[in-house]
């Protein structure tokens, strides 16, 4: 091929947080001219069936999702998020897990919707799970709540420390993150640490875990994102570097609850094939 493939490997559907269903999620894939778009959920796997069976000719489907981590070397824990790729989504360990975390996330949903309402704010959890459709809950779909009550301006506002971003935001009950890598590599996955040093969406997690995630297991790391500035893409490209950890480059679309656009950050073919090699859960998934 002449033309270098464009490979995207971290996306969100209704299935969670994003706004475009997972059939359009991957239809915009392909009007975007990506070649591999990875869907990946929050705690679910919901949308990949959805996803296959639209797929657009021409466009490799991997599966996966974004894991709600935390780790408890420091206090307080600090929330963490990892990318899971093609992991069989029936293994009953990592599935249980999942299934757990999306449990916590709707009590603590409707516990930060109550602190919100002691305060006469006028938002309601009914209204906020009819929002989610279903979907993975999380505070995008709050920060809906409050544009639609006039409270807030944007989801960006919303996020802000006097909403969501501090004031409101509560803990989740994540999975502990060594025990998440082990459960991802188990069920056959692989395992890559979405946006490690984005000091802009809070604290972050010393180079020292990195290193003993990388050694429990831990594959890879996401270098490009938006969330990411460039000494930050620098350090985490000199990690892995000298981790031999692999590095991806990624959207995190959400449609519109995010400004960024598909493969605004994109993956290069050794990291997607490295992926693809090491996978013994599910493989990708192209339609003829
Ligand atoms: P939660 O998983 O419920 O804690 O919510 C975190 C999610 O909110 C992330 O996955 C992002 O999708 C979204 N998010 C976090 N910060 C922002 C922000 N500043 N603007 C828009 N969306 C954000
Ligand atoms: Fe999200
Ligand atoms: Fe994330
Ligand atoms: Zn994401």
């Amino acid at each position: 091929m002449s033309v270098p493939a464009r490979i995207d490997l971290h996306t969100h559907s209704t299935a969670s947080d994003g706004t475009l269903t997972p059939a359009d999620l991957v239809r915009a894939a392909a009007e975007a001219g990506l070649d591999v778009v990875a869907l990946t959920d929050h705690d679910t796997t919901a949308g990949w069936a959805p996803a296959v069976a639209a797929l657009p000719p021409g466009l490799t489907l991997i599966r996966g999702a974004e894991i709600s981590c935390r780790w408890f070397g420091a206090e307080p824990a600090i929330p963490l998020h990892l990318l899971a790729y093609l992991f069989d989504p029936a293994e009953p360990h990592l599935a249980a897990e999942l299934a757990r975390v999306r449990r916590a996330r709707e009590e603590r949903g409707e516990r930060m919707v109550r602190l919100l309402q002691a305060d006469g704010i006028p938002v309601s959890w009914t209204e906020i799970l009819t929002g989610a459709g279903g979907g993975t809950v999380g505070r995008p779909h709050i920060a809906q709540a409050l544009i639609r009550a006039g409270l807030v301006a944007t989801t960006t506002e919303a996020f802000g420390p006097d909403w969501l971003g501090e004031r409101y935001r509560l803990p989740k009950d994540d999975i502990e993150v060594f025990q998440a890598v082990a459960l991802v590599r188990a069920a056959g996955g692989v395992p890559v640490f979405a946006h490690p040093k984005a000091s802009r969406r809070g604290r972050i997690v010393p180079d020292e875990l990195i290193a003993d995630l990388a050694a429990a297991g831990l594959a890879g790391l996401e270098a490009d994102h938006e969330d990411h500035d460039p000494a930050e893409r620098e350090h985490v490209r000199g990690l892995a570097a000298d981790l031999g950890l692999l590095v991806t480059g990624s959207s995190d679309f959400h449609g519109t609850h995010k400004t960024v656009r598909l493969g605004a950050h994109t993956t290069g073919p050794e990291a997607y094939e490295r992926i693809v090699a090491l996978a013994r859960g599910v493989t990708p998934v192209a339609s003829s």
